[in-house]
């Protein structure tokens, strides 16, 4: 499938916030965000001005960021707009809540992959069981009840567990009950929009795919 191939950093400056995309590196003054706070190209420091955005351009860039952040493409995110505009509740929340049931998103959440990008090769890798199954799709929704494991070679363990050890900042969503002895988690329950952190208007997108 294809993905985004662009330096994922200048995803981040376009977009003119941190979108998290690179792991560790993202929270240390490396960050091509606080290193070079303007948009990349030859007008964007110092070049021609940028005019301000119309609704319609607001719009569009809320759905450009919420797609980069948990790396899907266009056909695959419309597809989750029209499932959640079908579901009973708010549109908006259910497009966030089924990008958080992502299976690549949830081992992300674990602290397992140190970026969504990196958590998805370690799903498409098989190093992943649902319910002692292993599930190598990293769009997998998850439900309620669901037990997520590790299942690797002792090479593959060692890596996770240094992902985990480098991750260990980060906290784990309540929704999920992790156990680092076994590298599994429990799904308590299903996220809510409160449980993602991020800064997301998702009412923009809803705006948009509504016209
Ligand atoms: Fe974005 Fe992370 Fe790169 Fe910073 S380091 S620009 S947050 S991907």
């Amino acid at each position: 499938m294809a993905r985004y191939i662009d330096a994922v950093c200048r995803l981040c400056r376009r977009q003119g916030e941190k979108l998290f995309l690179k792991g560790t590196r993202c929270t240390t003054e490396k960050c091509a965000v606080t290193k070079r706070a303007y948009p990349p190209g030859q007008h964007g420091q110092g070049g021609k001005r940028r005019s301000k955005l119309s609704n319609y351009g607001l719009q569009l860039k809320e759905k450009q960021k919420v797609k980069r952040i948990y790396g899907v493409l266009e056909k695959q995110f419309r597809r989750y707009f029209q499932i959640a505009s079908k579901s009973k509740g708010v549109t908006g929340k259910i497009l966030l809540q089924l990008l958080e049931r992502r299976l690549d998103n949830v081992v992300f959440r674990m602290g397992l992959g140190l970026s969504r990008a990196q958590a998805r090769q370690i799903v498409r890798h098989n190093l992943i069981s649902v319910n002692a199954r292993r599930v190598n799709i990293p769009s997998y929704f998850i439900a309620q009840g669901d037990i997520i494991q590790v299942k690797a070679k002792e090479k593959a363990q060692k890596k996770l567990k240094e992902n985990l050890e480098l991750a260990k900042d980060r906290t784990i969503p309540t929704w999920l009950e992790f156990n680092s002895a076994d590298l599994s988690a429990k799904v308590l329950r299903l996220p809510d929009r409160d449980d993602i952190q991020q800064t997301i208007q998702e009412q923009l997108i809803v705006e948009l795919y509504s016209k």
